[in-house]
């Protein structure tokens, strides 16, 4: 009976440990948290539009323009993590949206949002390079 039990749990050792949808949920509403706080804290976008009509230096044309991409990120990001959870409820997650293949699950340890397998992320990444070009 005890080798029964014993060759059953070695069994389900064999298989590296998967988080369950619970844990990457927590995972991707904590990011998505956080996220939201840095997205708060660095205020509204039109403060610098309402106070306008004022010539603005370069130099502060160029802060605020990092400050629009860096913006643009984190939006990007909430909008990833809000899709990835959305794939978790309705079980399509850790499936390529692009494709359909699985999506590798050190890719998905290393990003819980991630949404294209790795072959899809390197396109859309080149296609990204060659439209700045
Ligand atoms: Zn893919």
């Amino acid at each position: 009976m005890d080798g029964i039990l014993l060759q059953t749990v070695e069994g389900l050792g064999e298989a590296p440990p998967l988080r369950t949808g619970g844990e990457i949920w927590e995972l991707l509403q904590g990011e998505k948290e956080e996220v939201t706080r840095e997205l708060l804290s660095e205020g509204p976008l039109c403060q610098g539009a309402m106070s306008g009509g004022q010539e603005v230096e370069a130099s502060e044309e160029n802060e605020r323009e990092i400050e629009w991409r860096h913006r643009g990120q984190l939006e990007a990001r909430l909008r990833e993590i809000n899709d990835a959870q959305d794939r978790l409820m309705d079980g399509a997650y850790g499936s390529c949206s692009d494709c359909g293949a699985a999506i590798g699950r050190d890719r998905l340890a290393a990003d819980p949002a991630a949404s294209l397998c790795i072959t899809c992320q390197r396109s859309t990444e080149a296609e990204m390079v060659l439209s700045k070009l």
